[in-house]
């Protein structure tokens, strides 16, 4: 099955592909990780993506674009994956119905007003897990891993201002999309804890 995972910044896409992950063995492909990656390793493409993220702003579609179409030609593509992060507006979901076959769209809502201090509030590991600071009671390394926690460079409040404004504009008719394509399926994550919401996915993909 080839999933899209749709949501607003902070909407807890990351966490929700790290448990389906965990719980059906798909893959998890997510955009934002190559992008930092690439910044990691000082890449030509880091260092063109590193100067929109840094503003908020979302990496032109041509790069990004064949980015997935590349990864998509990987063989552990061939049971199955889940995209995070892409598509992030028509044009993107025009191109991927071009080289890739999607099964669901799965829309994390939430409610708007959450956002802001669930981004700027998140630390997260290199292992993957994502934290929110008012539960780690002063903790500054992973529960998981033990490594030591960080704030992404992009979660402060003008940048994460400029993302949920693109958002809205570029992102958020996606939802009409694939919902005109009968594969939209959506989930209200709204004050909810992740394993709830977590609950409300595996209704849709099944045990
Ligand atoms: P994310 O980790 O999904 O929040 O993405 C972090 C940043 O990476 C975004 O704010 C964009 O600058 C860039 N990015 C990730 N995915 C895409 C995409 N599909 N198209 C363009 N830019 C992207």
């Amino acid at each position: 099955m080839n999933i899209i995972l749709l949501g607003a910044p902070g909407a807890g896409k990351g966490t929700q592909a790290s448990k389906i992950a965990q719980h059906y063995g798909i893959l998890h492909i997510s955009t934002g990780d190559i992008f930092r990656a690439n910044i990691k390793g000082g890449t030509e493409i880091g260092k063109l993506a590193k100067s929109y993220m840094d503003a908020g702003k979302l990496v032109p579609d041509e790069v990004t674009c064949d980015i997935v179409k590349d990864r998509l030609t990987w063989a552990d593509v061939k049971s199955g994956y889940m995209l995070d992060g892409f598509p992030r507006n028509l044009y993107q979901a025009k191109e991927l119905d071009k080289f890739a076959k999607i099964d669901l769209c799965l829309n994390i809502d939430v409610d708007e007003a959450l956002l802001m201090d669930r981004i700027c509030g998140r630390r997260i590991c290199a292992c993957g897990e994502s934290y929110h600071v008012s539960t780690l009671n002063g903790a500054t390394t992973c529960a998981k891993c033990g490594k030591e926690l960080y704030q992404r460079a992009d979660d402060n409040p003008e940048t994460v201002k400029t993302r949920l404004d693109t958002y809205k504009t570029q992102t958020a008719p996606l939802i009409d999309y694939y919902k005109a394509q009968g594969k939209l399926a959506s989930v209200t994550s709204g004050e909810g804890s992740p394993d709830e919401v977590f609950e409300q996915i595996v209704k849709i993909l099944g045990k």
